[in-house]
């Protein structure tokens, strides 16, 4: 198949050619940095190189970053031995209803296990405000869990701001955030928004999949989630992914050596949206997206898995929501009290700094195609 017109990156992004190149490297030097000798030992001077560039990007020290599988490891591993190095303090959580599954999900498993878990809602434009959280906290609250940015709508969630709420209620509570959404789209590294916890995604940002990072500030203490030969620290046993390490390493440097990236990416998506509203007039924005590279709209009475289908079908990607919905509607546009018919036909779509106003275009004829050739309920 040919290269398809791509908006969907907050799915999954290509691998950068740096990544693939170190990679290549990476697996051609095969040795496992845990045994002994020169050529080991070399792997593992690679991996601690990379983990400094890694580290450089979060601007936290080396030592506070632990390579993981995925972004839903990291989540896993800071939600469920969050709460427990936390147990003494009682055994609620506060999230949000607009967190990814990686979140939701192991909130519920833990509300299985007698943790009672606040959802906090956001309102019609997806927002969570530091009031709503701080109105949530309790003496027992253990554990705050809260994305940057979401992968629905892109609105920015004001971590820094919670972060210094929650601490002042009681600076016992840990703080986690997940960032894989953020990493690499903020101006801002994340070490700034004070959290204690942060996960990140490599296939988010020009990495193959199959590695992400867990930040664990000094001296907040997790066990491990992953028990075995004591990689990492003994935090996270595994045999370190070289390849996959280098490659993520390798993604991050190439993102911070090209400072436009976000206005690249906040500019063709501003074009796209303006050239969708003139292709498409009964086009609504659920969400301009705060991050440079995420929006969200809807044709309001179509259905989105049809649209995604039809647009599939000329090689344009787009979502109808998180890749991991798989069809069923999305939980962040229902909690958002949106109008039915806005929720069924809801997209969204998402950016690559290197996305080209032809590829906007096309998008914006496919869309009309569709809009033109679909029946709405609305009729
Ligand atoms: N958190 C958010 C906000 C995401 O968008 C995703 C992936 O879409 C994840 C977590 C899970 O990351 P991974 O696919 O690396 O497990």
């Amino acid at each position: 198949m040919e290269q398809p017109i791509y908006f969907d990156y907050a799915a999954t992004t290509p691998v950068r050619r740096e990544s693939m190149d170190a990679m290549m490297e990476a697996l051609r030097r095969f040795g496992n940095p845990s045994s002994r000798y020169e050529y080991a030992r070399q792997a593992a001077l690679r991996v601690k190189e990379d983990r400094e560039a890694v580290a450089r990007a979060f601007g936290c020290s080396p030592a506070e970053l632990f390579f993981t599988s995925c972004g839903t490891e990291g989540d896993n591993w800071a939600i469920r031995r969050g709460v427990e190095a936390n147990r003494r303090k009682g055994k609620h959580i506060v999230t949000t209803a607009i967190e990814h599954a990686a979140v939701l999900e192991t909130c519920r498993d833990l509300e299985r296990q007698g943790y009672e878990v606040t959802y906090l809602k956001p309102d019609r434009a997806g927002r969570i405000t530091a009031e709503q959280l701080t109105a949530a906290l309790r003496p027992d609250t253990a554990l705050v869990s809260m994305m940057l940015v979401n992968n629905e709508t892109g609105v920015i969630l004001p971590v820094a701001e919670c972060v210094k709420a929650v601490k002042a209620f009681d600076p016992a509570i840990l703080f986690h955030c997940d960032a894989v959404q953020g990493f690499l789209k903020t101006p801002e590294p994340l070490i700034r928004l004070g959290t204690d916890l942060v996960a990140v995604s490599g296939h988010k940002v020009g990495a193959p999949k199959g590695v992400g990072a867990l930040y664990i500030k000094k001296g907040v203490r997790l066990r491990p989630l992953l028990t075995g030969g004591g990689q990492e620290e003994g935090l996270r046993s595994g045999t370190e992914a070289t390849a996959q390490i280098a490659a993520f390493a390798a993604a991050v440097r190439a993102n911070l050596a090209d400072p436009g990236r976000l206005e690249r990416a906040a500019a063709i998506k501003e074009y796209t949206l303006s050239k969708l509203k003139e292709a498409v007039p009964k086009l609504e924005v659920i969400s301009p997206g705060d991050a440079p590279h995420i929006c969200a709209v809807t044709l309001p009475g179509y259905k989105s898995e049809v649209i995604v289908r039809v647009l599939g079908d000329r090689g344009v990607c787009v979502s109808s929501g998180s890749a991991c919905h798989k069809g069923k509607p999305s939980h962040v546009f229902a909690a958002m009290n949106l109008p039915k018919p806005w929720l069924d036909g809801a997209l969204r779509l998402s950016f690559s700094p290197d996305s080209t106003q032809e590829e906007a275009d096309a998008l914006a004829s496919a869309l009309k195609d569709a809009a033109d050739s679909l029946f709405t309920t609305l009729s």
